[in-house]
C-alpha cells in the first residue's frame, strides 16, 4: 500500500497485543496525543512500539502531538448548564467552579482580546455565543445564539478572535522536552497560526541536545493558518489537515476544498500531508464504517494524501484493529486506479542550490513512468531523496536504504516509501549489488523486472544524489 495509516494510541490500543495486531494490519505511525494521557502512559507505548519494531523488523514511526493553545471551560458545580437562544452568561478568566451565571475559561487574556460581535464556539461548535461586552480585564458577557447544554471542561474555539496566547504553552514545553528525550520522529503542533510558530518550535528543537532532531508537522485547524498556508508549508516539514477543529473554526462546507488545495500545495512544495479526523468515526462503536466514510477515505487517497489519520477509532474505539484492516482495503482498491500517480511535482528549479539532486530525483521518476520500472531504489542519509521521490507519486515501488534507523522510521509516514536498514558500504557497485540482492531475496523484485537505482557517487561522499541507473534484474 502506498498511502500510510496513522493511529492515535489510547486505552483501546496501547497494549502490546493490540499494537502488534495493528502493525500486522498496516499501521505505519503511532500518534501520541498529549491532550490526553500521562507521561507514564506515553512512555509505555513508546517502549512497546520500539520493542515490536525490533522483533517484527518493522519501521513504525512515533509522532508526539502537542496540544498547543487549546482553550477550555472550567469545572461546574452542576452537571451542565442549559442555554436558550438569548441566554446571557459571563465567562471569567479567574479560576472558579462555574454555575448558570458565570463559568471559567482557560484563556488569560480573553477579556483583552475579545471584541463585541465576535462568535465563540463551545464543544465542537455545538453551542455558539456572541460577545456582548468585555470589561477588558477578566470578564466577558456572552449571549447564546442557539439552544444547547454547556458541559464542563469542553473545548472553546474562537475563529474570529485574534488570540494573543503563545503558540507553545508551559505544558507544551514540558511535553516537547519529554518527546525530545524519547527521540520520537515527528512532532505535531496544534493551532498553528503562522510560519513563525513553526520557526519558534524548530529553534527549541535545535537547542535540545538530542542527536536526532524530529521533523515538524503543522496542524492546520485555524482560519489564520489557512490564510498563511504558503509560508507555513514552506517553514514546516509536513502538514496535517486537522479537520476536527478546522471544521469548527471555518464554515464546515469549506473544509473539502481546503483539503484539496492544501494537498496540491504540499505536492508542489514537496511536503508530506496528512488528512485527519472522523475518517472512520462510526467504527468507534460499529464493526463497519458508513458508506460516506468509505467515500471520504477513498477521496482522500484520490486527493493524494501521504497518510490518513485515525483518532477516537483507535484510541478509545471498540475495533482498533478492524478499523485499520478496513482502511487498508479501501486504500488498496483506490490505488488500483492510475489517476493518483505521477501528476504532481514541478520539475527542479535551476536556481535552487539542490538543483542537481532535485533534477536527478525528478528524472528518476520520469524514467520510471516511461519505462514502467518496477522499483526506484535509493540510499539516503537524511531522508531528503525519499521525500523528493515520494512527493512525485511514482507508481514504481519506492525502496529506501539507510544506515540511520531514525530516518527510516521517520520516512514511514511518507506515501509509498518502504525502508530497509543497511550498513554503509564504501564501493558503489558493491552497495548496489547488496541492496538489489536484498530486494530480490525478500521477493520485492523478480527476474526481468526493471529497477532504477538513485545514487550519490563517489559512495563515501554521502553527498546529494547525482546518478540514475536503469537495470533489468537478471
Ligand atoms: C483535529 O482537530 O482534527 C485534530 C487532529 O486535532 P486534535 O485531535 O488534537 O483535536
Amino acid at each position: 500500500m502506498k498511502t500510510k495509516i496513522i493511529a492515535t494510541i489510547g486505552p483501546a490500543s496501547s497494549s502490546a497485543e493490540v499494537l502488534n495486531k495493528m502493525i500486522d494490519a498496516g499501521l505505519d505511525v503511532c500518534r501520541l496525543n498529549f491532550s490526553h494521557g500521562s507521561y507514564e502512559d506515553h512512555l509505555k507505548v513508546i517502549e512497546v512500539v520500539r520493542s515490536l519494531n525490533i522483533t517484527k523488523d518493522s519501521m513504525v514511526a512515533l509522532m508526539g502531538d502537542l496540544q498547543g493553545p487549546k482553550i477550555r471551560l472550567g469545572d461546574f458545580s452542576c452537571e451542565n448548564i442549559l442555554l436558550n437562544e438569548g441566554t446571557r452568561i459571563l465567562f471569567t478568566t479567574q479560576k472558579m467552579v462555574g454555575d448558570a451565571s458565570k463559568v471559567y475559561i482557560s484563556y488569560a487574556s480573553f477579556a483583552m482580546d475579545a471584541k463585541p460581535g465576535e462568535t465563540i464556539l463551545v464543544d465542537d461548535g455545538k453551542i455558539a455565543l456572541k460577545v456582548i461586552s468585555t470589561n477588558g480585564i477578566d470578564e466577558v458577557l456572552l449571549e447564546a445564539v442557539n439552544e444547547g447544554l454547556l458541559f464542563p471542561r469542553k473545548g472553546v474555539n474562537l475563529p474570529e478572535t485574534s488570540i494573543s496566547l503563545p503558540s507553545l504553552t508551559t505544558k507544551d514545553l514540558q511535553d516537547l522536552a519529554f518527546l525530545l528525550d524519547q527521540d520520537v520522529q515527528w512532532i505535531a503542533l496544534s493551532f498553528v497560526r503562522n510560519a513563525s510558530d513553526i520557526i519558534e518550535l524548530r529553534k527549541l528543537i535545535s537547542k535540545h541536545p538530542s542527536k536526532n532532531k524530529p521533523r515538524i508537522i503543522a496542524k492546520i485547524e485555524k482560519p489564520q493558518a489557512v490564510a498563511d498556508i504558503e509560508a507555513i508549508v514552506a517553514a514546516t516539514d509536513a502538514v496535517m489537515i486537522a479537520r476536527g477543529d478546522l471544521g469548527v473554526e471555518v464554515p464546515m462546507q469549506q473544509v473539502p476544498m481546503i483539503q484539496k488545495k492544501i494537498i496540491k500545495l504540499c505536492h508542489k512544495m514537496g511536503r508530506p500531508v496528512i488528512v485527519a479526523t472522523q475518517m472512520m468515526e462510526a467504527m468507534i462503536n460499529n464493526i463497519r464504517p458508513t458508506r460516506a466514510e468509505v467515500n471520504d477515505v477513498a477521496n482522500s487517497v484520490l486527493d493524494g494524501a501521504d497518510a490518513l489519520m485515525l483518532s477516537g477509532e483507535t484510541s478509545v474505539g471498540r475495533y482498533p484493529v478492524e478499523t485499520i484492516e478496513i482502511m487498508e482495503r479501501i486504500i488498496s482498491q483506490i490505488e488500483d486506479y492510475d489517476d493518483i500517480y505521477y501528476q504532481h511535482q514541478a520539475p527542479a528549479n535551476i536556481d535552487d542550490v539542490r538543483f542537481v539532486s532535485d533534477s536527478i530525483l525528478f528524472n528518476a521518476c520520469e524514467m520510471a513512468k516511461q519505462t514502467k520500472a518496477q522499483a526506484i531504489v535509493v540510499v539516503t542519509h537524511t531522508g531528503y531523496s525519499a521525500l523528493r521521490l515520494s512527493s512525485q507519486r511514482p507508481k514504481a515501488n519506492l525502496y529506501i536504504f539507510s544506515n540511520n534507523r531514525h530516518v527510516l522510521h521517520e520516512m514511514s509516514l511518507l506515501w509509498g516509501v518502504k525502508g530497509f536498514y543497511q550498513e554503509d558500504v564504501d564501493d558503489v557497485d558493491k552497495l548496489m549489488e547488496t541492496i538489489n540482492g536484498i530486494l530480490i531475496n525478500k521477493g520485492y523484485l523478480k527476474k526481468d523486472d526493471l529497477l532504477i537505482n538513485v545514487l550519490s557517487t563517489p559512495a563515501w561522499s554521502k553527498g546529494a544524489s547525482n546518478t540514475v541507473r536503469l537495470e533489468r534484474v537478471s
